[in-house]
């Protein structure tokens, strides 16, 4: 029985057509505040996939043809239907992921910006021309869209990581399948008919559901799809990676993250505290961007982790529906024996633990706020993205030292630094082998500005001019006139 009546039973979308599975095959969703069943998603078969491959390849064949000015118009016109719909599609994330209300919301309309700032990046896929060696020729270089697009994206935003996948395919040019998260389906099917009530053509945008690997396996190998694009986990990213190397596709991965904070002595302690306590906890921690080392120099360590655990110690875990909650349950059973096994090993390799460590009843995959420190660099956590509400707080002996840990991983994504030394921020700038690096606050993830990693956290951006590149091939064309 549902346990949420506002909750629908998530369609795939195909050709322009919300529908069932072939054979009628579904999964439940499970509502992480209370383990009741919410409703049901979709799960396609290869004949879904067959058919919404062919529908990508058609819908690329009309898309592609339409003029920029008017794609951009379009994309605005769901990014207004977007924030019309906000309030009933963040209830259903909420619902569906667990995060409190107001960081749905937040997600939704912040959606909404990005179609827009695409939609208007799309006018801009600026080719150029090269000053040729005879004046007989002309030598020009211009931008295409790659073709249809197969997308895969996570749980923990399920709007947010599926908006940028979609809009840059749509601003280049290109058809796109979105394999959406099957534990938080309908929030982004809202997303996708928002876009289709906007008056896209059949087959430009295509949703389906289903078993990961079999879609990921069908859709990576077929000649119709051009280029792939993907979010979640290192370790399923370097197979699919490896994957559409055999089929040589063009790739965008946007994987974990264990990101670095370094606070040195002459920091803005309340700032850091502030700034990197709500990155910490937001969403549960389970963002992959989230400050997870804290590397903090001597004079401060121990102003630093007692304000620290003092904010932690105010977050109200609760339903994210309700007033007053601050942190919503974990978003699947998964995360929540994650989060214990990391903790037990921790204490188990002597770290101290400072604050939370539980999960607070049984109902519902709610965790409490969590603070160690003195963990040693042989702790799993130290060395595995934790993805939850777990902040690990280390003294270092200076900025040298904090570089040399901060870059230990084989992660690249995102980094963090407190300073009021414009020679410390430079090093820190300079210094730290991510992908992003934020100073003195928390800048990251605004449509404008590049998102994305190196190494082990994948390759490719997926916002700023960078984004849009990810969906266009160059074409070089010099012409004799004779
Ligand atoms: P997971 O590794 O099983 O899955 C991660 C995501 O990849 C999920 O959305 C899943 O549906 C998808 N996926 C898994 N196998 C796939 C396949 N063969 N083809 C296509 N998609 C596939 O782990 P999980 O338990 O869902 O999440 C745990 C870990 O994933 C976290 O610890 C975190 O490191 C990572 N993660 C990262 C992000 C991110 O924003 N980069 C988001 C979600 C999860």
């Amino acid at each position: 029985m549902k346990s949420r009546s506002e909750y629908p039973d998530v369609l795939l979308h195909i050709n322009g057509r919300w529908r069932s599975a072939d054979d009628g095959r579904t999964l439940d969703v499970e509502n992480p505040a209370d383990h009741g069943t919410l409703g049901t998603v979709a799960h396609a078969g290869l004949s879904d996939l067959e058919t919404a491959v062919n529908a990508a390849h058609q819908g690329f064949c009309v898309w592609r043809t339409v003029s920029p000015f008017e794609r951009s118009r379009i994309m605005r016109r769901a990014a207004g239907n977007l924030r019309d719909r906000s309030e009933k599609i963040a209830t259903l994330m909420t619902l569906e992921e667990g995060k409190p209300l107001d960081e749905a919301r937040a997600e939704v309309m912040a959606g909404a910006d990005i179609i827009d700032w695409f939609a208007e990046e799309s006018r801009r896929s600026y080719g150029r021309i090269v000053p040729a060696r005879s004046v007989a020729v002309t030598q020009l270089v211009s931008k295409e869209p790659v073709g249809p697009v197969a997308a895969f994206t996570p749980w923990n935003f399920p709007i947010n990581q599926a908006v940028r996948k979609i809009s840059g395919a749509l601003a280049a040019g290109c058809s796109i399948i979105l394999k959406g998260p099957e534990e938080t389906p309908a929030s982004p099917a809202e997303l996708v008919r928002a876009f289709v009530d906007a008056g896209l053509p059949d087959g430009a945008l295509n949703l389906v559901y289903g078993t990961p690997s079999m879609i990921s396996d069908f859709l990576i190998a077929h000649p119709l799809i051009r280029k792939i694009s993907f979010t979640g986990s290192t370790a399923v990213g370097k197979e699919l990676a490896a994957l559409a190397g055999r089929h040589m596709k063009r790739t965008t991965m946007e994987l974990g993250g264990h990101a670095p904070v370094i606070v040195l002595e002459d920091a803005d302690i309340d700032l850091a505290v502030a700034s990197m306590s709500a990155a910490k906890f937001r969403n549960a921690g389970q963002i992959c961007v989230a400050p997870t080392r804290f590397l903090v120099e001597k004079a401060v360590y121990g102003q630093f982790l007692e304000k620290f655990v003092q904010v932690a110690e105010t977050i109200r875990p609760g339903n994210g529906l309700e007033k007053g909650s601050t942190m919503g349950p974990l978003a699947n059973r998964r995360r929540v024996e994650a989060m214990e096994n990391f903790i037990a090993d921790a204490i188990e390799h002597g770290a101290e633990l400072n604050a939370g460590g539980s999960r607070i009843g049984n109902a519902g995959n709610f965790f409490e706020p969590t603070v160690m420190s003195n963990i040693p660099i042989t702790a799993r956590a130290m060395n595995e993205e934790p993805f939850g509400p777990l902040a690990l707080i280390n003294v270092v002996s200076d900025l040298a030292s904090a570089l040399e840990e901060a870059n230990r991983l084989d992660y690249g994504l995102a980094a963090y630094g407190f300073t009021r030394s414009a020679a410390s921020s430079a090093k820190l700038a300079t210094g730290l082998r991510t992908g992003m690096v934020s100073i003195n606050h928390y800048g990251l993830a605004l449509p404008e500005t590049p998102f994305g990693g190196v190494q082990d956290s994948g390759n490719g951006t997926e916002g700023g001019a960078e984004a849009l590149e990810a969906y266009l091939n160059t074409k070089f064309v010099t012409q004799m006139h004779s």
